[in-house]
């Protein structure tokens, strides 16, 4: 979705992401099971959380659970880019952020995600000037209205949560941090799995092995998914090479020696 705003639901599912257990389990009572079973929640006078902020290292699934929430819950999704908000002019911004909420309401249920949120609440005075402080406070406005904001939840990741104004982390606003944190060993399996499960992955291969390796150290997500696409290309390249223009037989899985290879060529 190249356009600013546009909502759609997402095709990420549970499975394609790894890991990630514990967010999974806190999305499905904050969000999903909330718009799927709403009466499940009537009567115990509860006040649930409708705004999170997701922070960590860069390439570990924030934008993915994210997808992967609206696509469980059957919510509409809409993606934007915090510093898109801010490439306006004058009293412009103010209104996107509007016109963005109200957009979100007439397709609730819906997810509004906020990528690089930081680039919109920086701390007021200091870094962004009086642009992002009258982007904030509207922001701050919308947000604040979350009775009239009935099945719309707010999302937003950063890689910098230590920039941010305070204000925005209160309830009722970004009011849920959730740390997304780099996989450990056993995790960075359960990712090449996710990853691998739409791809010709031979038998012999074990992932889980795979993902415990020193080589894999500090990999993120994103490193993962590199890897994984590399390993395909150099199985792609096997095949390529050897059937030539024919149709044979060919070797067309993606085996261990193509893993080791692309550990190779990446890193
Ligand atoms: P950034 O802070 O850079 O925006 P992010 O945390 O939002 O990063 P994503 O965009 O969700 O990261 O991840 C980038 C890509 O890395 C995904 O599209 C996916 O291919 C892969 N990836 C990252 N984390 C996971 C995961 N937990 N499971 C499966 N794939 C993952």
């Amino acid at each position: 979705s190249k356009r600013e705003g546009f909502s759609v639901i997402p095709n990420v599912k549970w499975e394609d992401v790894g890991g990630l257990d514990y967010l999974r389990k806190e999305f499905d009572r904050y969000i999903v099971r909330r718009i799927k079973y709403p009466e499940d929640y009537e009567g115990f006078g509860v006040d649930l959380e409708t705004g999170f902020l997701l922070y960590g290292p860069p390439g570990c699934g924030k934008t993915l659970i994210a997808k992967a929430v609206a696509n469980e819950a059957g919510a509409n999704f809409i993606h934007i880019k915090g510093p898109e908000l801010l490439n306006k002019y004058v009293g412009e911004s103010e209104l996107a952020v509007r016109t963005l909420f109200s957009r979100a309401r007439t397709c609730s249920p819906c997810i509004l995600f906020f990528d690089e949120v930081d680039a919109l609440a920086t701390k007021r005075g200091k870094e962004g000037g009086w642009v992002v402080e009258r982007l904030l406070n509207q922001l701050l406005i919308e947000l604040d209205g979350a009775e009239q904001r009935q099945g719309v939840f707010v999302i937003g990741a950063t890689n910098r949560p230590g920039v941010m104004d305070r204000a925005i982390l209160r309830p009722g606003r970004f009011g849920k941090l959730l740390y997304v944190p780099l996989p450990s060993p056993d995790e960075r399996g359960l990712i090449l799995k996710a990853l691998g499960r739409k791809k010709p992955i031979d038998a012999s291969v074990d992932l889980s092995a795979l993902g415990r390796m020193e080589a894999c150290e500090n990999f993120s997500g994103a490193d993962l998914a590199a890897l994984m696409n590399e390993a395909a290309m150099v199985a792609l390249e096997d095949k390529l090479t050897s059937t030539k223009s024919t149709s044979d037989a060919a070797p067309c899985t993606i085996k261990s020696t193509h893993f080791e290879r692309a550990l190779g060529k990446i890193s």
